[in-house]
């Protein structure tokens, strides 16, 4: 592992575990143990015990397990290695390296990290107090970021010279260059930054790795180009993979399984001082696969994006797709007044910041709705027209179930009728993507003559910065990798609760589907469920088990302690996953789901069956179900049919 094994076990042995825990949640005694709300997952009642005579944790609710070098690691998303350092230097234990490049690699990054801590000090006590900075200090008054923010987010200031920096800390050539704070040029050291407002970046772990420069209006000339700029790459800072604000979001993304994904350094800011600590911004680059499994590793669920996420149209709503599907994520647009940053409105309107993230909507139903907005449904044509560019937007959906969702809501806003909607649909689906994007464009150059948005939205010319160009290949909506792929390397070495955790998603991952949602309904809001579900409806045996051990049980803990171990993995998730549907909405896709299958099963028996009456009664009788779960009008008596159905066929041991 890198560190001598006596080493650890005297660092195991010197933490006091009680005191380490306490700091993510108040803990009590009960007996010889300690007791708690669990740091790992959400809930009302403790589950989460502490045993400091065996130095172990467990939660009964999550079955997050360890001891207090793998708390470290869980709850700080550290390594094995960094967690036994943190620790040591707190109780005071010096450490061996078994491998002493290891050891100077490790030596070379914490002095690279000190020179830029001492960098964030100096350009900070610059700003706060150089004569220099006034007009950074008005520049970021007037964008209602006081002193206290400053002090908070550690902002800067550069001054405007070839060198005050290296001069300053003193710095050599190798801490420079290996910071990117200064470059070597004609036998001497220049400053990277000057004249700019100055923005810290950290890493997920705290440590400052990068910086964020901005320039001041009208401070643009010969030399000192861009509105921002960052540090160049460098062995600290990858900005593929670094999202500024991160190292004080996570712990709130942890808690809420939300992510605010943001533009600009300022957005941040203002989601923060707005009291919404959940958001976070790439660094002058798109956001990148290597970002969103950052995110998920620190437990998102949901992204919402607090940027114009529509303007790069079809391409991003595939990538958008991809991730939705691979890392199991729901993609959704902050409800943001039109045409304001996020920074803007946390200045004038500060509550609405938390408003525009607890209303986002999902991305697929933001874009439909700006076709709305923009059409003209009060005439056939109008509507006809709606209805086409919105088609072309549901077709590129890859999920069957949720197309037809959306094209429900296009045939009542559009007037026309769902079967030819879905005649349409099925066509758009054969064609080629490109073929359907001209589609959908086509519907936008049609309204040009009529009540066109001022600034319009055309295609953009070059893709968006924070859409990032696509360099893993294969992401489009079939090309997406399989589960049994997916390289775990968010899961720390060792980690027995990460472990299990991730064990419990991968069996998630393969699982997603109707049933799922229907499940998280039967732990979170059973009244509303209970009366539509039976046995025959869950297929894959490990929900059907989650589905009776929800039933025989009165409680959640006996739930948990009567399930075998995959059912275990599965409702020690649900517990902690809120659904995102209307109850009954997630039982008729449910039921839609079951009736299907059962369309098929009819289709499979009819080869051998000598009763074609029946065949082609049943089929039909499905079909109406089928059709009539799709009504909201008709849809509760078509679920009392099909859960007929099931249980007629179920007696005839079918
Ligand atoms: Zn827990």
């Amino acid at each position: 592992m890198g560190i001598h094994e006596e080493d650890v076990a005297a660092v195991r042995s010197a933490s006091d575990i009680v005191q380490i825990v306490s700091e993510y949640t108040p803990l009590k005694r009960s007996g010889r143990q300690w007791a708690g709300l669990c740091p790992f997952h959400t809930e009302k009642t403790p589950s989460f015990s502490v045993n400091p005579e065996d130095n172990v944790y467990y939660c009964f609710g999550c079955q997050a397990k360890g001891d207090v070098i793998t708390f470290v690691m869980e709850k700080e998303q550290v390594d094995f290695p960094t967690a036994v350092e943190r620790l040591a230097a707190r109780y005071g234990i010096s450490l061996r390296y078994t491998d002493r490049a290891e050891g100077e690699g490790r030596k070379r990054r914490a002095r690279l990290v000190d020179t830029m801590a001492r960098a964030v000090e100096w350009y900070h006590q610059r700003l706060l107090s150089a004569p220099d900075a006034g007009p950074a200090r008005r520049y970021l008054r007037e964008r209602g970021i006081d002193g206290d923010v400053v002090r908070e987010f550690r902002l800067g200031w550069a001054p405007d010279s070839w060198d005050a920096l290296v001069r300053a800390l003193r710095l050599d050539r190798e801490l420079a260059e290996g910071t990117g704070l200064a470059r070597y040029s004609r036998g001497r050291l220049h400053d990277h930054f000057r004249a700019r407002v100055m923005f810290p970046i950290y890493d997920e772990r705290g440590d400052p790795v990068s910086f964020g420069g901005r320039i001041l209006p009208g401070g643009e000339r010969q030399g000192n180009r861009g509105k921002y700029v960052n540090t160049a790459e460098t062995p600290l800072y990858s900005k593929s993979k670094v999202l500024y604000g991160l190292d004080r979001a996570k712990t709130s993304i942890v808690g809420s399984g939300t992510a605010v994904v943001c533009e600009g350094y300022t957005d941040v800011i203002g989601f923060h001082r707005a009291g919404v600590p959940l958001a976070v911004a790439t660094c002058g680059t798109a956001l990148t696969d290597d970002h969103v499994r950052l995110l998920t590793r620190f437990g998102a669920q949901r992204l919402v994006l607090a940027f114009d996420a529509d303007s790069a149209g079809r391409a991003a709503a595939e990538r958008f797709y991809a991730w939705e599907r691979e890392h199991e994520l729901e993609v959704a647009v902050a409800d943001l007044p039109p045409g304001q940053d996020p920074a803007d409105v946390a200045h004038t309107d500060p509550e609405r910041l938390a408003a525009a993230v607890e209303g986002a909507t999902p991305f697929l139903r933001f874009r439909l709705e700006r076709v709305f907005a923009d059409a003209d449904l009060s005439t056939n044509e109008g509507r006809a027209r709606a209805a086409e560019r919105a088609l072309a937007m549901v077709a590129e959906h890859p999920d069957e179930l949720v197309r037809d969702q959306y094209l429900m809501d296009v045939a009542s806003r559009c007037r026309a009728e769902p079967d030819r909607l879905r005649a349409m649909l099925e066509r758009l689906r054969r064609q080629p993507a490109a073929a359907r994007a001209a589609r959908g464009r086509s519907g936008t150059g049609g309204r040009g003559g009529g009540r066109g948005a001022p600034g319009g939205d055309e295609p953009p010319l070059e893709e968006p910065p924070w859409l990032a160009a696509t360099s893993t290949g294969g992401d489009g909506p079939r090309g997406g990798r399989a589960v049994a792929d997916r390289p775990d390397d968010g899961a720390p070495p060792g980690g027995a609760g990460a472990t299990a955790r991730a064990r419990g998603a991968a069996a998630g991952r393969a699982r997603e589907g109707p049933a799922m949602e229907v499940l998280r309904h039967a732990v979170h809001n059973p009244v509303e469920v209970a009366p539509w579900l039976v046995e025959a409806l869950f297929d894959d045996p490990v929900q059907r088990e989650v589905y009776l051990a929800l039933l025989e049980n009165d409680t959640h803990g006996d739930a948990l302690a009567a399930a075998g171990p995959e059912a275990q993995d599965l409702l020690a998730r649900l517990l902690v996953e809120e659904p995102i549907s209307e109850p009954f909405d997630a039982v008729r896709l449910l039921l839609m789901h079951v009736a299907r299958r059962e369309v098929a099963a009819v289709r499979l028996a009819a080869r051998t069956a000598p009763d074609t009456a029946r065949v082609l009664a049943d089929l039909a009788e499905l079909n109406r179900i089928i059709d009539d779960l799709r009504s909201a009008q008709t849809a509760a008596e078509s679920a009392d049919r099909l859960l007929a159905w099931l249980e007629d066929r179920v007696g005839d041991g079918g």
